[in-house]
């Protein structure tokens, strides 16, 4: 039986971004919807025929959305929420659009900050749906919303009709679905009082009737996604399982079904997968090769499984023979197996060969999507073929690999030696807390609930065409300068005249809180035009990781002393910390997560202690991303926090008791994790908390958190500016639950998504909300 080569999902967004400029086009109104459909029709047969003459032998359809997949199946099983008013007998663009920005577009894309989540338009209209991270990916899914009166029906035939499309350009496809259990397991109960998977048996239906539909139109297998078993379960979601799989497996008459899994181990929901009466399974061997075994052991000799061994989720070119030794064996044993990637291609990078700029020993180190595929046609005809036919790629890629191990852009002896010593001094300040907070008060005088900010002023159009003229090569380094430096005098004696208490520079230099850092890190590459899909058009290009790390000179320390030179007041350093530059990378695969936070952790030390040096009595570490890298598993979560938390130490106890170190995180869950942040021992925090009315400072209530806090009194994901009163009773629930002397005043976030008049007046209300609380 030969080995088949199948993909499980191809980026969407197309390789110039082509989808972004239709999507923005048709949302401003400048184009006609059937421009916008014309483009993504355009980019699914380039996408099919792409992968088949790739080598790809099963190719997906319906992978392609036009926003997001989970949209997709919501508007599939037509459960848009009442407040979108929709009743027609299909969801419509205009619905959809509404679910995912707003029914007042526009507004929408106004409201993202940076922090990775999107609060959309919070003007009149419907709000968008809630967007939240597609399990431990930077992809952003809109969250399903249920009533317990929830009805589904059949409500886009997009499954059926991408199938038929690609049919008549002669491609066959596996059309993919998300799964039952995992669209209900990762949406929410409006009400909040019933369990979304008592819906099952009302979905199911609906699913039949997809599945049927394209039976009839002459699919033979259909890929199903279920990566919520590769998370925690309860036992009534594992019986779902085995009703959802029952239930589709006898009415999809003729089609069989690719169970898919993938960003981890199935571990203890192995029993169940393999008891469903699918036809195949998909496990990811990337993330879990451990659970090879186990899949053999238990898996029934017809089930196809469909081995994810190329890395659907980082962008390193594979050992290509290491993988052919492990699936071997697999062969021996007679069973019918597929080679696929160990997810959808969604999360990577579309095609290397783009980055024509980038140094050649790196770029040989590199796989984007496409590159990805002809590495599992290389697998496929080495399988089938034997080795020696493919022999130069093969050990091409072995020779590429090898040479990464070794390479002296990626080995810096002195970086690996600071990151391996384990001495606990260097992970612990001078003094406890208690102790530091008297020296800092003394030092700074400042008065009680003092305010500030969290680093970034508006990110004006002026700001972004500078910066874009100097990449461009049209202003020149000191012209540039020039213009920061105004911008950041303008925005220092605005501050100080508003009343502020601690002041920031305003960030104007950075175009990212951590592409401004990977820059001036040596073991970081950047990309031209490396997109990942974030959320519907957004994309990101995230810095690659590759060698060890080290901080050649200082990074922030020019931009600070500039700044404080302007005031007499205190001018927060500000720095992005090692766990959030670790987080929005594409991270090294050749050692642990942990080792490279670590040496990241050391370079923005030397950041924190040349700034102090340089006179900074405060230094803020924002740790945005700190809470967004979890594992899946509980089980892991105490692993990760641990290095997480000492790798934050590690960068901020190098100061003096008197340096002041802040940090920031702007979500709002901290019950599960309050202890890892009490650990992180900062001096102070700020957080965001404007939405949900100070209730989440009950964790730090009930933990008895020591350090002060700044819980966000502004939501800076909208237009709106909130009114001293509002601000004024927030700071009042904050009392209520915390002592006052531990208080800071501040917005959730930075200011850079926002426009200057809402800023002047937010702020300036801000600032008569503390004065009142003093008084
Ligand atoms: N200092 C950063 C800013 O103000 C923090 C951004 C963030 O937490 N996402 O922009
Ligand atoms: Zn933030």
């Amino acid at each position: 039986m030969s080995v088949t080569v199948a993909t499980l999902g191809f980026p969407r967004i197309g390789p110039r971004r082509e989808l972004k400029t239709a999507l923005e086009a048709y949302w401003s109104g400048n184009a006609k919807v059937e421009a916008l459909l014309d483009v993504a029709a355009g980019l699914r047969a380039q996408t099919w025929k792409r992968q088949h003459d790739l080598g790809a032998d099963i190719i997906p359809s319906n992978d392609f959305s036009l926003y997001d997949h989970v949209l997709d199946t919501t508007a599939m099983v037509g459960a848009v929420p009442a407040i979108y008013g929709w009743k027609s007998d299909q969801v419509g663009i205009e619905t959809y659009f509404a679910m995912a920005r707003g029914s007042r577009a526009g507004a929408a894309e106004e409201s993202s900050c940076g922090c990775g989540h999107d609060h959309g338009p919070a003007a009149k209209g419907a709000p968008a749906a809630e967007m939240t991270k597609w399990f431990d990916t930077n992809y952003h899914y809109l969250v399903p919303e249920f009533t317990a009166e929830q009805n589904f029906r059949l409500a886009s035939t997009k499954a059926l009709d991408q199938y038929l499309e690609a049919k008549a350009l002669g491609i066959e496809t596996r059309p993919v679905l998300l799964g039952p259990v995992t669209y209900l397991l990762i949406g929410k109960a409006k009400g909040g009082d019933f369990d979304p998977l008592t819906l099952l048996p009302r979905l199911l239906p609906v699913y039949v009737e997809v599945l049927q539909s394209l039976a009839r139109a002459g699919a033979r297998w259909v890929q199903i996604d279920e990566p919520s078993l590769v998370t925690d379960l309860s036992d009534a979601a594992r019986a779902a399982f085995g009703e959802a799989y029952d239930k589709l497996s006898r009415a999809a008459i003729g089609l069989r079904v690719m169970l898919t899994t993938y960003f981890g181990a199935l571990d203890d929901n192995l029993d169940t997968a393999l008891s469903l009466p699918v036809h195949g399974l998909h496990v990811d061997l990337v993330r879990a090769p451990e659970q090879l075994a186990p899949v053999l052991a238990g898996a029934r000799p017809d089930l196809v499984l469909s081995l994810g061994v190329i890395d659907g989720r980082n962008v390193w070119k594979a050992d290509l023979n290491a993988i052919l030794d492990r699936v071997e064996p697999v062969l021996a044993a007679g069973r019918e197996v597929i080679l696929a990637p160990s997810c959808s291609l969604l999360h990577t990078p579309i095609d290397l060969d783009r980055e024509t700029a980038m140094e050649p020993e790196v770029k040989d180190w590199l796989a984007f999507a496409v590159q990805k595929i002809a590495e599992l046609a290389t697998l496929a005809k080495a399988l089938n073929g034997g080795r020696a036919g493919v022999k130069a790629v093969l050990d091409a890629a072995t020779a590429s690999v090898a040479s990464r191990r070794t390479s002296p852009r990626i080995n810096d002896p002195a970086v690996q030696a600071r990151a391996a010593k384990q001495d606990p001094a260097l992970a612990r300040r001078s003094s406890a807390f208690d102790v530091r907070r008297g020296v800092q008060r003394e030092k700074l005088k400042l008065p009680s609930y003092p305010t500030t900010t969290i680093g970034s002023f508006p990110q004006t159009s002026e700001i972004r065409k500078a910066r874009a003229d100097h990449d461009r090569g049209i202003l020149d380094n000191a012209a540039y300068e020039t213009f920061l430096r105004e911008q950041t005098a303008l925005t220092v004696r605005w501050q100080e005249d508003v009343g502020l208490d601690v002041l920031v520079h305003g960030e104007f230099e950075r175009n990212d809180m951590v592409q401004y850092f990977g820059e001036r890190l040596s073991g970081f590459v950047f990309t031209k035009y490396a997109w990942v899909q974030s959320y519907g058009s957004r994309c990101v290009r995230p810095p690659i990781i590759y060698g060890d790390v080290a901080r050649p000179e200082p990074m922030t320390v020019e931009w600070w002393r500039y700044a404080q030179s302007l005031t007499k007041r205190p001018m927060k350093g500000m720095l992005t910390g090692p766990v959030t530059i670790l987080n929005w990378s594409f991270v090294r695969d050749d050692q642990p997560r942990a080792t490279t936070c670590r040496q990241i952790a050391f370079a923005i030390r030397d950041e924190v202690v040349d700034l102090e040096k340089a006179g900074a009595a405060i230094i803020q570490i924002d740790e945005a991303a700190l809470r967004e890298g979890l594992p899946l598993r509980k089980s892991e979560w105490s692993t990760y926090l641990d290095w997480a938390v000492e790798s934050f130490r590690v960068t901020a106890s190098g100061v003096a008791d008197a340096t002041q170190i802040h940090t920031h995180m702007c979500y709002s869950e901290f019950n599960d994790i309050i202890a890892s942040i009490g650990a992180m021992d900062a001096d102070v925090i700020s957080i965001e908390t404007a939405r949900s009315k100070m209730e989440l400072l009950d964790a730090f209530a009930g933990y008895r958190y020591p350090a002060e806090i700044g819980p966000g009194v502004y939501d800076i994901h909208s237009p709106r500016v909130p009114a001293v009163g509002e601000m004024t009773e927030l700071l009042t629930a904050a009392a209520g639950r915390l002592p006052a002397d531990q208080l800071w005043v501040n917005p959730d976030c930075g200011l850079k998504t926002r426009k200057w008049p809402e800023v002047r007046l937010a702020i300036e209300n801000m600032v008569s909300a503390a004065r009142a609380a003093r008084a």
